[in-house]
């Protein structure tokens, strides 16, 4: 669920950091504790790093707990891979439990692919290790990039999540011929949030080898949000739409809304193409 263009920054940026740590951000970072997934995702460049021997990095767990240890700015901790759901409950459970123990660690997120294709991995053995009241949360970022992902066993494992205590959000790919359309578009961000997981991120399709026909252009995304979401169903159901770059992510939200500005006044569209002003307060 990380990005090439990052791990390819990462490893060539200065600052020493060990292989399981990519930064962009002050306060958090991204961290790399396991290389397998559970499936290789057609869209996903994750299989060249599984095929090329070149790329392979060194991912020692308590190196990395160690650089968050020593750095009092990181509040913030990304778990990803890989798929970190696919370590055993007990590694897991040393993982957060480590995590929590730091004390500027403020919040934990893991991103993992399984609640949707593999909900049986949500156990009571995986909702002890991870779950339960503390004063660090996580949250887990899945992604679901279509309706049809959606199962009944997806709905009862974001269920068993959230009873204890875990939030759940979504992180979905733009695909082409897959999820570009307004109708699919706008199907998966309701049935998101019919089984309780909150639309997080939208991301352009990255490019990688073999999957130019999934590639939209850019801005398909931001009009996508324009002409499906916003105005046209629940506010909670509104993704961010961004771009990974390696300068970290670049929103890119539709810009219907703002017609005019000046000193005196702004001028407003909504989703209907109706226009109203409100009075703008000079500095
Ligand atoms: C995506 C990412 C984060 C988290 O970004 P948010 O916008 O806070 O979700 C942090 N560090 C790296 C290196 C990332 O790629
Ligand atoms: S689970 Fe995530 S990292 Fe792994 S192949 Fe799929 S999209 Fe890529």
């Amino acid at each position: 669920m990380d990005n090439y263009l990052v791990w390819k920054e990462n490893r060539s940026t200065e600052e020493v950091r060990p292989d399981s740590i990519a930064r962009q951000y002050h306060d958090r970072i991204a961290f790399t504790v396991i290389e397998t997934c559970a499936i290789y995702c057609r869209h996903c460049f994750r299989k060249e790093l599984v095929v090329d021997q070149d790329l392979k990095l060194r991912m020692d767990v308590d190196e990395g707990l160690a650089w968050i240890a020593e750095h009092p700015e990181i509040r913030d901790v990304l778990i990803t891979g890989g798929d970190p759901l696919l370590l055993s409950d007990e590694k897991l459970a040393h993982l957060i439990g480590r995590l929590r123990e730091i004390p500027h660690v403020e919040m934990i997120r893991i991103g993992s692919r399984l609640p949707i294709v593999l909900p049986q991995r949500i156990t009571e053995g995986l909702k002890k290790a991870i779950g339960g009241f503390h004063k660090v949360p996580v949250w887990i970022n899945t992604q679901c990039n279509h309706p049809k992902e959606i199962t009944e066993e997806t709905e009862r494992a974001v269920y068993e999540l959230l009873s204890c205590g875990i939030n759940v959000g979504n992180q979905a790919v733009l695909l082409k011929g897959i999820n570009d359309d307004v109708e699919t578009f706008r199907e998966l961000h309701q049935k998101l949030l019919r089984i309780r997981i909150r639309p997080y991120y939208v991301f352009y399709c990255e490019p990688a080898p073999g999957i130019d026909h999934f590639r939209t252009p850019v801005e398909k995304g931001a009009e996508l949000i324009r002409d499906a979401l916003r105005g046209h169903t629940t506010g909670l159901a509104q993704p961010m739409y961004v771009l990974a770059t390696n300068i970290g992510k670049v929103p890119l939200m539709p810009d219907y809304y703002m017609i005019e500005k000046n000193d005196k006044e702004y001028v407003l569209r909504n989703h209907q193409g109706k226009t109203t002003k409100i009075p703008n307060i000079p500095e």
